[in-house]
């Protein structure tokens, strides 16, 4: 945070970001109670497989936070929800990590250039920069998206993976490393069809493994109502 919205923030105050309630005492984006809640649901990371870390389950808060960082550029939130998850604070994404050969390389799942540019960054890109200064590895943008595909929130199951299939191809660099590990970056790991896509687009002759990791992850349970929540958060953007 700069100098200038701390001290604003010290003088007047600002909103928290979970609960919107005005506080002196945000830090930077949360009141005591939200970064308390944030931290507890951080405790323990979520793995839908054994490839797959998803760093917190998908509640309000955690989904109002990744909101933010996905349609109000507020980019610090990346990194400051891998601050307080497990992979910050000396958890189960720790180990996961541990497991693999280093160098790591964070690929950020590709937005397409239309909504890149409506846009302006790709929030993967900085919920992969924010893995990366965690693990000390490194950003690649090593995908691309070919086709411009209608946006994953409004499909079933099988319509996303359709959706999807084949969006993405990868684009390496003309020396691939020889060992390390490769980790593709999304904000929510959800029926997992956009990171398995993506997974695929390094092709079975790719010599390093590739693994997936996330911010969020939807629980089946909690999915139709995100559905909902999905559809109605179109209005608001
Ligand atoms: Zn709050």
């Amino acid at each position: 945070m700069d100098i200038a919205r701390r001290f604003s923030n010290f003088l007047f105050g600002m909103d928290c970001l979970g609960c919107g309630t005005t506080s002196e005492r945000l830090d930077p984006w949360l009141c005591p109670k939200c970064r308390e809640a944030v931290r507890n649901e951080g405790r323990c990371a979520k793995f839908p497989n054994e490839d797959t870390l998803c760093l917190f389950p998908m509640r309000a808060l955690t989904r109002s936070l990744v909101h933010v960082l996905k349609y109000g550029n507020i980019s610090g939130v990346a990194s400051y929800l891998v601050r307080n998850s497990s992979l910050g604070r000396g958890g189960d994404a720790v180990e996961f990590f541990s497991v693999y050969a280093k160098p790591f390389f964070f690929v950020p799942v590709p937005l397409h250039r239309a909504r890149y540019r409506e846009r302006g960054y790709n929030q993967a890109e900085k919920i992969a920069a924010a893995f990366a200064s965690a693990t000390g590895g490194s950003v690649c943008r090593w995908l691309w998206r070919k086709t411009f595909h209608v946006s994953q929130t409004k499909l079933s199951r099988e319509q996303r993976q359709w959706n999807v299939a084949g969006a993405f191809a990868a684009r390496l660099p003309a020396k691939v490393p020889s060992r390390g590990t490769v980790f593709v970056v999304d904000d929510v790991y959800t029926t997992g069809a956009t990171t398995s896509a993506c997974v695929s687009a390094f092709g079975k002759d790719f010599p390093l493994p590739v693994k997936v990791c996330t911010l969020l992850f939807d629980e089946p349970a909690t999915a139709a109502m995100d559905y909902v929540a999905d559809c109605r958060m179109e209005w608001d953007v």
